[in-house]
């Protein structure tokens, strides 16, 4: 089955697939800017994208998956000064912190990951090309701004009245509202350059508009044309980035290669992250990190299982409560996996190393509403529970172990697409980073063997630790490693 996803420029649910053979799905994601840790509210929008490649790859498209990095802003730069630290001193620690929490959530690393500090000419060169066409002009102070007005297409994708635009930015005297208007011909023009300030120290680059730094939107429309072509297949982001960063991405790169119908040819946009029914904010105090859960003794995959279980048009409420249901429910289908791999005589190591995914192999068994329902607009709340009931429907049936193995294959490719691991330790634990490698991996065999109710082999691997001076603590979900 094709997999079909809401376009949000034709708001309509279009098939993707490759426009032909030799051209790879081309799919630009915004990525975080880093100046902290990313919280979990963006890692929904991350992990949604994620979900997406990893369907797209298991329907047998070519994925390029580029996902940028935002490392030169106001709140980047603000940051490295407070802490006395150069601009890529910085970004490379923050970039570094969150590279190990897409690892941590079973994300697959992107083809390119591109940075804006790492792109400036390109940008320029766009820049460049919208003052030749007459899209920019530059004002007193060298920074360069869009011209709105110069692009009739402009607004098409969040559906704007320019009109109504251009009255919200007056008050009721009609004064502009924002300080720095004086330089821009309309309210509604946006930076392309910023001519450089005091504050932001040496934070600037050369440009034939003099020294400054690009504007917040014009990174993705250089990098994802220069990674993916003047057309690519599918650019995402959450539903905050529509307008104006969206908007102004099209208006940018349209306009700079004179083609109106290039650039992204379907939009993917993630609703938001609630916390407790309000919307996720620092000034509330109710913001997660992956750290902060963890600290609280939660697994990444709980907090994945959590992020992508509800569809991604609709907004999430995310509560602790509902990573200890996501514990229950991995549990769950670790215990309907085990029935079912056990007919099929196949271990769980086998299948956590995924042996039994034969790639060429088409077979979904009892999992084939799972993979329509995640087809389906990417319905990976549908999905999951068609999981649920496939297992149950498995767990009553007689099968003959060619039945049960072409479940078991089917199974690994739902997992695989959700990016769901199961016969992992579901919580961290205690004893941490001082624990041998080899014990370690001793010990998560152990637990799967257990998961698979293979006893004797976890006695065997039980009296394997015993040997190495280390002992287990089993819980419900999990066990703790400590020295005998
Ligand atoms: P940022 O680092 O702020 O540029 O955001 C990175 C990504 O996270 C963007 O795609 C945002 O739209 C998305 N995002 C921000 N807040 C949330 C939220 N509460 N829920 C879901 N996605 C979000
Ligand atoms: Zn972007």
């Amino acid at each position: 089955m094709a997999i079909k996803l809401f376009d949000t420029m034709s708001r309509s649910t279009r098939e993707l697939r490759q426009r032909a053979p030799e051209i790879p799905f081309g799919m630009y994601c915004c990525g975080p800017t880093v100046y902290g840790p990313a919280h979990i509210g963006n890692f929904r929008t991350f992990l949604l994208q994620d979900v997406l490649r990893r369907a797209l790859e298991t329907d047998g498209i070519n994925v390029r998956h580029v996902r940028n990095i935002t490392d030169v802003d106001d709140k980047t730069i603000r940051r490295s000064q407070e802490e006395g630290k150069s601009l890529a001193e910085f970004t490379a620690v923050w970039t570094q912190k969150f590279h190990d929490d897409c690892d941590a959530l079973n994300m697959l690393a992107p083809h390119f990951e591109p940075s804006a500090v790492a792109h400036i000419p390109l940008q320029i060169a766009m820049i460049e090309s919208l003052v030749k066409r007459g899209h920019a002009y530059v004002a007193p102070d060298g920074s360069v701004y869009f011209r709105v007005a110069s692009d009739p297409d402009y607004g098409k994708l969040a559906r704007l009245d320019l009109g109504e635009l251009r009255t919200q930015a007056t008050n009721s005297n009609g004064d502009v509202n924002a300080a720095d208007e004086y330089a821009r011909d309309n309210v509604a023009d946006f930076a392309l350059w910023k001519a450089r300030k005091p504050e932001d120290g040496p934070n600037f680059w050369q440009s034939p508009w003099g020294e400054g730094r690009p504007g917040w939107h014009i990174e993705c429309s250089a990098m994802s044309t220069y990674y993916l072509g003047e057309t690519f297949d599918l650019h995402g982001g959450g539903v905050d980035l529509c307008f104006p960063h969206h908007e102004n991405e099209i208006a940018q790169a349209t306009c700079a290669c004179g083609h109106s119908e290039s650039f992204a040819q379907h939009w993917f946009h993630s609703a938001h992250l609630m916390v407790d029914g309000a919307k996720m904010s620092k000034s509330l105090g109710n913001l997660y990190t992956l750290a902060d859960l963890e600290a609280k003794g939660f697994s990444p995959m709980a907090l994945r299982y959590v992020l992508i279980s509800g569809h991604y048009r609709s907004q999430l409420n995310f509560t602790l409560k509902s990573l200890d249901d996501a514990n229950s429910a991995l549990e769950k289908i670790e215990k309907g996996a085990s029935r079912l791999l056990a007919k099929a005589g196949i271990t769980p190591e086998e299948f956590s190393q995924e042996i039994s995914v034969n790639e060429t192999t088409t077979a979904w068994g009892a999992f084939e509403p799972a993979w329509n329902a995640l087809c389906d607009d990417l319905n990976t709340a549908g999905t999951l529970g068609k999981i649920f009931s496939a297992l149950a429907e498995l767990g009553k049936s007689e099968l003959t172990k060619s039945e049960a193995a072409a479940s078991v294959c089917g199974l690994a490719k739902i997992l695989h697409a959700l990016g769901l691991k199961i016969f992992i330790k579901k919580k961290s634990d205690a004893a941490g980073d001082n624990v041998p490698a080899t014990v370690a991996k001793i010990a998560e065999d152990r637990w799967a063997a257990k998961a698979a109710k293979n006893w004797a082999e976890a006695d065997r691997l039980r009296a394997e630790l015993a040997k190495l001076g280390w002992k287990s603590l089993d819980r419900k979900d999990g066990y703790t490693l400590t020295k005998i």
